[in-house]
């Protein structure tokens, strides 16, 4: 199907205009008729599914018959869990993840958590969050609005070790395993596991694959305090990996931002071609 950029001007409720070279194309060198179908996009994430309603002349007229949902998102799942800061810092946190493409985000309570958890209080803090992120969604053209948890317990939190291809625990006293090598190893596993699936040995729809390998990540970051080393030890059992994400000992409201980026780069979801 023939597709085009057509200028917002050109735009006029369910009717567009196509003029200049694009009219001609679709007239001339792809004879096209009354109802011939065509995608129009704005270049600014809107895009539609039209026929052609008409000739005018040099233009030809187009009737919308579908808006269509353009994909923002990356491939791979983030989810991100965070230790409650101090204060609102985790506004910011939430509307960075999401702007950037995180899909799940869960705020959790450790034991150096500085901030006293008041669960009423929460439930206040978890609606502003939602409007946040809903807000940060839309302003990053998104099509998705990522979920918002209510604060969980740390053990709650070990579980989601269990559902992703990667938990990567973000730990400052660990030096050995960078973030990259960490989604590398866990790529090399989950394409392992497409490779015995597709010879029919596993039967696990959740672990299929997209083309960079990785489906879904976690990443966990403690709070100011940082992690207790039995909370270090609770994760590795778990199955998360300790990494480091650099010599340099980062807030914990930088710490999410840092990893988010990295995987995403890691994953080819940066842009480019
Ligand atoms: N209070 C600790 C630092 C905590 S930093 C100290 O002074 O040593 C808060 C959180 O950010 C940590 O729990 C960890 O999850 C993350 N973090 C910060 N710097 C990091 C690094 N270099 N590598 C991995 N994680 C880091």
């Amino acid at each position: 199907m023939q597709r085009y950029f057509v200028e917002l001007a050109q735009w006029q409720g369910e009717s567009i205009v196509l003029g200049g070279q694009d009219a001609h194309h679709l007239q001339r060198v792809m004879r096209a008729r009354v109802g011939e179908k065509v995608v129009c996009s704005d270049g600014a994430g809107r895009e539609a599914l039209t026929e052609v309603a008409a000739f005018a002349g040099e233009n030809v007229e187009l009737r919308v018959l579908e808006w269509l949902a353009v994909d923002r998102e990356p491939q791979v799942e983030v989810w991100i869990a965070q230790a409650l800061p101090k204060g609102d810092k985790l506004e910011m946190v939430w509307q960075k993840c999401t702007e950037m493409g995180a899909t799940r985000l869960i705020p959790f309570v450790s034991e150096r958590t500085v901030v006293q958890y008041d669960a009423k209080k929460e439930a206040k803090r978890a609606e502003r969050w939602q409007k946040i992120v809903k807000e940060a969604a839309e302003q990053a053209h998104r099509s998705r609005v990522p979920a918002v948890e209510l604060p969980r317990s740390w053990q709650q939190v070990l579980v989601l070790a269990g559902e992703v291809d990667a938990a990567l625990f973000c730990y400052e006293k660990a030096d050995t395993v960078s973030l990259k090598q960490a989604l590398r190893e866990a790529r090399g596993e989950a394409q392992d596991q497409a490779q015995d699936k597709a010879r029919g040995k596993v039967a696990d729809p959740d672990s299929a694959v997209a083309g960079h390998g990785l489906r879904r990540v976690l990443v966990v970051v403690g709070p100011e305090g940082g992690f207790s080393e039995k909370e270090a030890a609770a994760a590795e059992a778990a199955g998360m990996r300790a990494i480091t994400l650099g010599r340099r000992i980062l807030r914990t409201e930088t710490a999410a931002l840092v990893a988010l980026s990295c995987i995403l780069y890691e994953c080819d979801e940066l842009g480019g071609t």
